[in-house]
């Protein structure tokens, strides 16, 4: 894979136009409280902002299905929650 073919460019996301950065990163998601790290992601890397401009499937593919189940977590959890309150009100317990 070559990811050098790219001249370095700007970052679209940062109005003072950041420079980004061409690499091979550990990229940390935050989707509400759930956090995942994605490893090794190829890409135009913003260092203010965290956007990314993939220059690789396998990256953007990664990153993708990582934002896709740490919402799914998100939600889930949310879900778990409510169902545990309604279990609990179902039960006349009120400690919950
Ligand atoms: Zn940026």
């Amino acid at each position: 894979m070559n990811i050098t073919a790219r001249k370095p460019h700007y970052c679209l996301q940062c109005d003072d136009g950041a420079e980004l950065e061409l690499g091979v990163r550990d990229v940390t998601l935050h989707a509400d409280d759930v956090t995942r790290v994605v490893p090794e992601v190829a890409g135009w890397h913003c260092s203010k902002c965290g956007e990314i401009e993939f220059v690789d499937q396998d990256s953007a593919r990664r990153m993708s299905a990582a934002w896709g189940g740490a919402w799914a977590e998100v939600y889930g959890g949310a879900l778990r929650r409510e169902n545990t309150f309604l279990d609990s009100r179902l039960r006349g317990n009120d400690a919950y």
